[in-house]
């Protein structure tokens, strides 16, 4: 069997030693008899597995110990809710502030604003006409100088990386920066999760879906600060209220075992290669290899104002859209898969997440230079 170099944006490309090494233990975790599908989640082999899971994952970001580390589910679209249900009361006020630098984050502020006052601190959205329709382009990041935070705000969202527009944060801001006191960050980190350190100190909580950087479906990866836990609105769902979660170390209710498992493999495969810093190496030499490539020819296109390129999701466009069809198809036979670009920006879209080789990139660009020369 070949597998092809897989492209996608999410659920993406595992790292092949986890996907075998899970294959091995399917039928017998260690001498247990069981697969991890059928052991208990408080019983002591899951409740180990649960437990080196949040200590690798804490090691790799070393997460500070005043930071709780929970494995919950619902996916970042449920995270949307659950995090003003959990933060926006703590000051009272019940407001929250969101910066809006594509889809993710715009839906993130909608689903907020069901539960407070949420006001918009930036936004990046361009109005463009396309397919004959207006709607908004997200190419840049505005200047945290620029960001209106309240001085009540319960807390500051934004997504430190846009998976539909390639628009990546390269830094967090500080308090000092942001001008504001006790309003911490809230970061939707799900698309470059573990592709590079993070300083989870400058954040009141981090928040990713599992399945582009750090496992399976199914489970959604939150950091949260202590002291901000335990404000949960009287409508928080028991399982959604971080106060029931953290204390019990993800088993306040059946969490999602196996993609735990599988999230706490890809964990030590990360640790295995050197961690995160080793993660941003490779994803500095695959951005920069396609990128480089990208700009240095008028046939394709990526529109992403350049410092803020995102390392993990490349869209790109060709000159000629009416070439896409063809460029999939030939894509695929080479071997090159899932690279058909979000439906509401069209073109083509390269994840390049953790698991996916330089190797990959590097035939992906050999495969565009090859369909430029017959069509260009
Ligand atoms: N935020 C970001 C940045 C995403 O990329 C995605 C999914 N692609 C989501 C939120 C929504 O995640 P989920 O589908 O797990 O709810």
């Amino acid at each position: 069997m070949a597998r092809p170099w897989n492209f996608s944006a999410g659920p993406s490309a595992l790292p092949e030693p986890v996907l075998r090494q899970a294959a091995e233990e399917m039928l017998d975790w260690h001498g247990s008899g069981m697969s991890v599908m059928e052991m208990s989640h408080r019983g002591k082999q899951f409740v180990q597995i649960c437990d080196e899971a949040e200590q690798d994952l804490r090691d790799l970001l070393a997460v500070p110990d005043d930071y709780a580390v929970m494995f919950m589910q619902g996916g970042a679209t449920a995270e949307n809710a659950i995090v003003p249900l959990n933060l926006i009361g703590r000051r009272g006020a019940a407001a929250a502030d969101y910066v809006l630098t594509g889809q993710w984050s715009v839906k993130s502020h909608k689903e907020a604003s069901k539960y407070g006052d949420v006001a918009i601190a930036a936004s990046s959205g361009t109005e463009v006409q396309l397919d004959g329709k207006a709607q908004k382009a997200w190419t840049w990041v505005p200047p945290v100088e620029s960001w209106k935070v309240r001085k009540n705000a319960a807390y500051l969202h934004f997504c430190s990386n846009e998976t539909i527009g390639g628009v990546e944060f390269t830094d967090w801001p500080t308090a000092a920066r942001l001008g504001v006191d006790d309003v911490p960050l809230v970061v939707d980190a799900s698309s470059h999760f573990l592709s590079r350190p993070m300083d989870i100190g400058r954040t009141g909580m981090v928040y990713a879906g599992a399945q582009k950087n750090a496992g399976p479906a199914g489970v959604t990866v939150v950091v949260v600060r202590r002291d901000l836990i335990g404000h949960a609105l009287p409508i928080c769902p028991a399982a959604f209220d971080y106060a029931n979660v953290a204390p019990e170390h993800s088993r306040y209710n059946t969490p999602p075992t196996y993609a735990i498992y599988i999230a706490g493999l890809v964990f030590k495969w990360i640790k295995a290669q050197g961690g995160v810093a080793a993660m941003e190496r490779a994803s500095i030499a695959k951005a920069e290899l396609l990128y480089g490539y990208l700009d240095s020819t008028a046939f394709y296109r990526n529109p992403v104002h350049v410092p803020v390129r995102s390392r993990m999701n490349v869209p790109f466009i060709l000159a000629d859209e009416s070439l896409n069809e063809a460029f999939l198809k030939g894509a695929d036979e080479a071997g090159l898969t899932q690279l058909k670009g979000h439906k509401s920006v069209g073109g083509m879209r390269a994840s390049i997440y953790n698991a996916v080789p330089l190797q990959a990139v590097q035939a992906l660009v050999a495969y565009m230079q090859d369909f430029e020369r017959r069509h260009g």
